[in-house]
């Protein structure tokens, strides 16, 4: 399935109750918002944020008066694109790095949303920019994601710090980082456990890392198709432990749209970064320009 089809139809639906028409006006513009609303609710994006978006969109599309040689529908369509386009931020949200190495990335994320594929994938990206990584195995409580780690990293030819499962997360980040220090490493990445859901043991582990890494980017991994779901956990992990952005997985899958139009605007923070597969080439920078393109079709 197209990556936001259904959406991308029910917003077709729209434009086209627009054939026929000189310009836009309040009254011709109401069927199509509502068109918009119902697309935008199908695709799972959140209450709030579609009530925003069509209010602002209207106001924009009947304020836009009579272009020249371009159809109200055409119009429509570019207002869409342009809110589209500040809803997911606007502008690339790039990773930041430290001024003195090393950087330190802290990966956060339920359990099953890929964190672990992200932390490598991650790692291979950063090598191909030229950075020299180091990965730290702090998902303590599978022996299972320990493994697939070390095996991804080995894929990706970027050094694991693994110290098996009897050892509390806070301090394999210290031996960790300290080895990274060590081997002069400029950027550090640590894949952390998740749970099933969020619970106060894994915030308050998420805490104890996050002092002790003091990372600069503190990233949460969200699966692309549990929509706004997904928006509401990085408000949530936001609020608990402060987090720089967002990194979005699945989104090859039949995802609706609703978590990448919704995490920015639910949560005040950016996604950096979306995995679109599952080889380790399949990680890229969130660009809501490409993306708006890719809702319209
Ligand atoms: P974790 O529990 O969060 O560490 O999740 P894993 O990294 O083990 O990933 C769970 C499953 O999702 C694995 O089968 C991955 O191959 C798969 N996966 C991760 N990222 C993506 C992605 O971007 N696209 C697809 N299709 N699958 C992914």
């Amino acid at each position: 399935a197209e990556m936001f089809g259904q959406l991308t139809s029910g917003l077709e639906a729209a434009w086209s109750k627009l054939k026929g028409e000189e310009v836009l006006t309040k009254e011709n513009i109401v069927e199509p918002m509502r068109d918009i609303r119902r697309a935008l609710l199908e695709a799972d994006v959140s209450l709030p944020v579609v009530r925003r978006f069509v209010q602002s969109v209207s106001e924009d599309a009947v304020g836009t008066g009579v272009v020249r040689g371009v159809r109200p529908d055409q119009q429509l369509v570019k207002v869409v694109g342009d809110e589209l386009v500040k809803l997911m931020g606007g502008e690339v949200s790039e990773l930041v790095f430290a001024k003195s190495a090393p950087t330190v990335i802290l990966l956060a994320g339920l359990q099953g949303v890929g964190k672990t594929t992200v932390s490598a994938k991650l790692a291979l990206y950063l090598k191909k920019l030229g950075k020299s990584c180091m990965l730290i195995a702090g998902d303590v409580y599978r022996p299972a994601a320990i493994d697939q780690l070390v095996m991804l990293g080995e894929q990706v030819g970027v050094p694991v710090y693994a110290a098996g499962t009897g050892i509390k997360p806070a301090e394999i980040a210290r031996q960790g980082l300290a080895e990274a220090k060590k081997n002069n490493v400029d950027v550090v990445i640590m894949d952390t456990a998740g749970r099933l859901q969020i619970d106060k043991a894994m915030m308050d582990e998420l805490k104890d890392v996050k002092q002790v890494l003091n990372p600069t980017e503190v990233l949460l991994v969200v699966d692309a198709m549990t929509g706004q779901e997904a928006a509401a956990l990085v408000a949530t992990f936001n609020v608990e432990i402060g987090i720089t952005g967002a990194i979005l997985t699945k989104l090859d899958g039949d995802s609706r749209g609703g978590a990448a139009l919704s995490v920015k605007e639910v949560s005040g923070k950016p996604i950096k970064l979306v995995g679109r597969g599952e080889r380790m080439e399949d990680l890229e920078p969130f660009y809501p320009d490409r993306m708006a393109g890719r809702v319209l079709g």
